[in-house]
């Protein structure tokens, strides 16, 4: 988690160049859409027009594209002529959805691909493409209406990766929508990062950290599900959450009363009807839910129905953790359920 006081001491670290903080953070940079390592070359930016990740995927979710001077994707050590190679296709290309069949023709080993970048960077190559794609719509969702209108009437049709990345990943391009259901998604800046809610008028579908795993996934299932499709914008449900999440993480406020819709089978309804019964502060283990919905032997499908919770916080499922009293999983990452189980604990206090 990066704090206000990070953020003095990584600017600080910027302006000087300074080479032992190579990895520790990267820094996107609003007037330029670049991000960074810490030693860029280039001339410094104002810390305003600073954002600052501590991996480069997440400045890649933010919409930064890496910086051609000093290649944040390349550093500390020089990468193999084959990631440079890969980094730079999905340039050229950002919102492709890459296929086997796409290094066969760029005469790269997949596999060979996925262990190097993995290494490298801590993510496959897949996911670093998915990220910089996921990043391109989520632009446009950080930017709001507003700028939908403005794109629309510059032409927004004819520009470039932008309208393919956001209808791959949103449905449809905003003046192509016609008669379907129409959905909107906000960006939310949080103490925890940065978080995506899409609504209607009436109800809250889904929130959940730009980061997670499989969001692409969930967004499109969504998509299926409503048959609808989703562009930039807010509604009164996603003003509720974000007020309520906003009270959540100062600790003052322990139970969310904006409109939920729970789109799943009615297995896992249930499941979840069960996780928002778990009270503020405590923790159940996975073989507790499966007693409490009247199925003691399904705790792995119990497990599974948790893990595809799509309202993140609100369905408290980081409340679940292992018998044994080891965290477990959680699609946010462990970092964010031990600060949020934490939270609870210190605010009930
Ligand atoms: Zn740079």
């Amino acid at each position: 988690m990066i704090t206000a006081e990070n953020k003095k001491e990584y600017y600080q670290a910027l302006i000087d160049k300074n080479t032992e903080y190579e990895g520790v953070f990267y820094v996107g940079v609003k007037t330029t859409g670049v991000f960074c390592r810490p030693t860029c070359p280039a001339r410094k930016p104002k810390i305003e027009n600073c954002e600052f990740y501590e991996t480069a995927q997440q400045a890649l979710l933010a919409s930064f594209r890496p910086c051609k001077r000093c290649r944040p994707l390349s550093h500390p050590n020089q990468v193999s002529e084959l990631v440079q190679l890969l980094v730079e296709a999905v340039e050229a290309n950002p919102e492709k959805r890459w296929k086997d069949r796409d290094f066969q023709e760029l005469s790269v080993n997949a596999s060979t691909a996925r262990r190097q970048f993995e290494k490298r960077f801590g993510m496959t190559f897949i996911e670093y493409a998915r990220a910089r794609r996921m990043g391109l719509a989520m632009k446009l969702i950080r930017g709001g209406e507003a700028v939908i209108e403005a794109q629309l009437s510059t032409g927004y049709e004819s520009s470039s990766g932008f309208r393919d990345a956001f209808s791959r990943i949103m449905g449809a391009a905003p003046a192509l929508l016609g008669e379907r259901k129409i959905l909107k998604a906000s960006w939310l800046d949080t103490k925890l990062g940065p978080m995506i809610a899409i609504a209607d008028n009436e109800t809250l579908y889904l929130v959940e950290f730009v980061d997670r795993r499989g969001l692409e996934r969930e967004v499109e299932r969504l998509r299926q599900k409503l048959k609808s499709a989703i562009i930039p914008g807010s509604t009164q449900p996603i003003r509720s959450i974000e007020h309520e999440l906003n009270q959540y993480f100062d600790g003052k406020l322990s139970e969310f009363k904006t409109p939920l819709c729970f789109l799943g089978s009615p297995f896992q309804k249930h499941v979840w009807e069960e996780l928002k019964k778990i009270p503020y502060g405590e923790t159940r283990s996975y073989s507790d839910l499966a007693k409490a919905i009247g199925k003691p032997s399904a705790f792995r499908a119990v497990a599974q129905a948790n893990g595809a919770n799509q309202l993140a916080i609100v369905i408290p499922c980081h409340r679940v953790i292992n018998t044994d009293g080891e965290l477990g999983g959680y699609g946010g990452g462990l970092i964010r359920k031990k600060w949020l189980i934490n939270l609870e604990k210190r605010s009930l206090k």
